[in-house]
């Protein structure tokens, strides 16, 4: 099994939703939609069949959100580590805009979701102050913005001043904007999965699909002793789909988060909005609501191929640095978690959804990338669109075999 990540993680700890437990499989069954994976992507995907009324069954080898999604740091922005004038060069004016818009959309379904369950797994909305790294990172920033103003995005442009005005720091520019949320993605999945259960989706946890045969109208899955048949599948097996097939431009590299005991007063920090940089890769922060500071970044090959175990610890200290370089009324502050996780990217900011030619009847959803959570939302609604029979042409955008110039795939 990959080793996802080492730590000691926030989101257990703090604000612990009550948890249930799920059983392992005892018996063979079958399905019209078998979701693999209880992270984040499965969890949005079985709330949403269950949604359109398809039967579905959800398996997961650990325990719910206990994978990547237990590593995530709860940030939702439409501003993507791609940023839209680049992704404007790459692929051509309006997919590039559709491909934000559809995020910023994404973002807003998110909260909205999250509202219909219980209170720890809320989405709230924040500001988001997105900064010039360098004084030559500034340019290509303020393009940013003037990109983002064209086609209508809600974005304003600080300057120095400003920022200092708000901020203990000093950077050339920013982009702010108040289109962004956060929230805790271990409380979301648990409870999607609560609300998915009530509407008829059997779970069950420690039960590893082990293999696959493809027969003409279904697929026999084998779970341990059990097989489970299914009409469709979808993989939501996160950075492990990577060893049933190898996405092309997918790449994975390690990750690190240090979380704070928790500060006096925010009065330094405007509207404890979320904080990320042009530098790359980029540090990134944002405040909890029991008023901690969780900063992550410092991402590194991962050595060997896997994650190192203890790393984490030596990250931490230099995250617990850098906040302190950024906030030093908080050099008293002291690190209370810290975590390190592989982390999966894709090299045109895309995300992979869609079908591969050797998984007859199975959707794959790898929503790799800094806004994973957005992506995993757009996955698990157009997979569910066309299991339940709506055409979704424009999931050819993020096709597994997609070569770098996807753009001509995406027509109206
Ligand atoms: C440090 C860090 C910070 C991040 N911060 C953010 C953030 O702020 N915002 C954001 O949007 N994204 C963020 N991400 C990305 C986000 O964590 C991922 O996009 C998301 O968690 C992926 O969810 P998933 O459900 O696809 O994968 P996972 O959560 O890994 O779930 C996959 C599940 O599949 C199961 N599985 C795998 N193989 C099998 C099998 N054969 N049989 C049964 N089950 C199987 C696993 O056990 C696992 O539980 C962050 C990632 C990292 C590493």
């Amino acid at each position: 099994m990959m080793k996802l990540h080492s730590g000691n993680f926030a989101w257990q700890e703090t604000n612990l939703p009550d948890t249930a437990l799920y059983p392992a499989l005892q018996q063979s069954l079958s399905c019209d939609c078998l979701i693999i994976g209880g992270g984040i992507s499965g969890a949005l995907c079985a709330y949403l069949l269950a949604e359109s009324g398809i039967n579905a069954v959800l398996i997961d080898k650990r325990t719910i959100a206990s994978g990547s999604t237990l590593a995530n740091t709860g940030l939702l922005q439409f501003t993507n580590d791609k940023m839209l004038t680049a992704m404007i060069h790459t692929f051509g004016e309006e997919p590039a805009v559709r491909f934000y818009g559809m995020c910023r959309e994404a973002v807003d379904k998110l909260i909205r979701l999250s509202h219909s369950l219980g209170e720890e797994a809320r989405f709230i909305h924040r500001s988001s102050l997105y900064y010039a790294s360098t004084e030559e990172d500034t340019r290509s920033l303020y393009e940013e913005y003037h990109t983002l103003r064209k086609y209508r995005f809600p974005v304003e442009w600080w300057d120095a001043a400003l920022i200092a005005e708000r901020f203990p720091f000093h950077k050339p520019g920013a982009i702010f904007h108040h289109a962004s949320a956060e929230g805790n993605p271990f409380a979301f999945v648990h409870g999607l999965i609560e609300a998915a259960i009530s509407r008829g989706v059997a779970v069950f946890e420690n039960t590893e699909a082990t293999g696959f045969d493809f027969r003409e109208h279904s697929v026999l899955c084998r779970a341990g002793k059990h097989m489970i048949q299914a009409k469709h599948v979808i993989f939501a097996t996160g950075y492990e789909t990577q060893q049933f097939h190898k996405a092309k431009g997918a790449y994975l590299t390690s990750s690190y988060v240090m979380v704070t005991e928790p500060v006096r007063q925010f009065n330094d920090w405007f509207e404890r909005c979320l904080i990320w940089e042009t530098a790359r890769p980029y540090l990134y922060l944002r405040t909890t609501p029991d008023n901690r500071i969780m900063i992550g970044g410092l991402d590194e090959p991962l050595s060997g191929g896997k994650l190192d175990k203890a790393r984490y610890l030596h990250q931490g200290e230099q995250l617990l640095k850098r906040l302190h370089g950024l906030f030093p009324d908080k050099r008293e502050l002291k690190a209370a978690y810290a975590w390190g996780a592989v982390f999966g990217q894709s090299r045109d900011g895309l995300p992979f959804i869609g079908t591969h030619p050797e998984y007859p009847r199975c959707y794959f959803v790898e929503g790799y990338g800094g806004n994973g959570t957005v992506y995993s939302l757009i996955a698990a609604e157009m997979i569910t669109d066309v299991i339940a029979g709506k055409a979704r042409p424009d999931m050819e955008w993020f096709s597994l075999q997609r070569s770098s110039k996807p753009a001509s795939a995406v027509k109206r």
